[in-house]
């Protein structure tokens, strides 16, 4: 079985294997210089995910076939400088416990385990790479979701600029997550959240503009 990483041929033992160990055995048995980041091997940590052919995926969980070709993620994305623009923590003078049901609303978001391949998927970082991201933004909704929030206002405000509206709802966020987050749907409860606030898109489509002969929101 041959597998390529980097544009560079790797031939591997033809048994079943995930590719976590197939690097392994790579940078042992070929090719000292290979270099990959993993940690707990059991799909918890996110360290190791990497793109093969095209999509996202955590190499721990991966059975590797004949022919696949693998890259480092794209986007190198500094996602901690990402959760402090947005002030990702809770705005609160003393934790209370929330209970099982309000708990539960935030549970999924909760989950994330950093790996970045949602950052990796997203188009809109090719053109704009200010942009928050996906992760950044669901981290927003757990936390406008969270019963105990006090500056949700805060919150809304904070994702106007480079924020919800210029994600264009492609989704390959939430297919690329390993997690089951759906990015996608937490930006479109900010947006209805923000226009109930009344926030607008700053650029509405092209059609609507030519439709109405004017941008409305100016
Ligand atoms: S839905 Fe939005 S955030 Fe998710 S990948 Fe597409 S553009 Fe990026
Ligand atoms: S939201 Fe999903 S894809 Fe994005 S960093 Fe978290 S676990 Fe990874």
């Amino acid at each position: 079985m041959k597998i390529e990483i980097q544009n560079r041929t790797y031939e591997l033992p033809s048994h079943e294997q995930t590719l976590l160990s197939a690097l392994v055995y790579i940078r042992e048995n070929i090719d000292p210089t290979l270099k990959f980041n993993y940690n707990c091997k059991s799909g918890a940590c996110g360290s190791c995910a990497l793109r093969v052919n095209n999509q996202e995926t955590l190499s721990c969980e991966y059975k590797v076939k004949d022919g696949d070709k693998i890259e480092p993620l794209l986007h190198k994305t500094d996602v901690k400088n990402r959760l402090k623009k947005v002030e990702s923590w809770l705005h609160v003078e003393s934790l209370k416990p929330m209970g099982e049901a309000s708990e539960q609303k935030i549970e999924q978001q909760s989950d994330c385990i950093l790996c970045s391949s949602c950052f990796s998927a997203c188009p809109v970082l090719y053109v704009k790479p200010d942009f928050l991201g996906p992760y950044a933004l669901t981290r927003v909704w757990r936390y406008i979701a969270d019963i105990r929030e006090k500056d949700k206002h805060g919150f809304i405000e904070r994702v106007q600029k480079e924020g919800i509206w210029d994600c264009t709802l492609c989704g390959e966020c939430t297919l690329a997550c390993p997690a089951g987050i759906d990015p996608k749907a937490d930006i479109l409860h900010l947006r209805t959240k923000s226009m109930q606030a009344g926030y607008f898109d700053p650029a509405p489509p092209q059609e609507f503009q030519d439709d109405f002969g004017f941008n409305p929101n100016f």
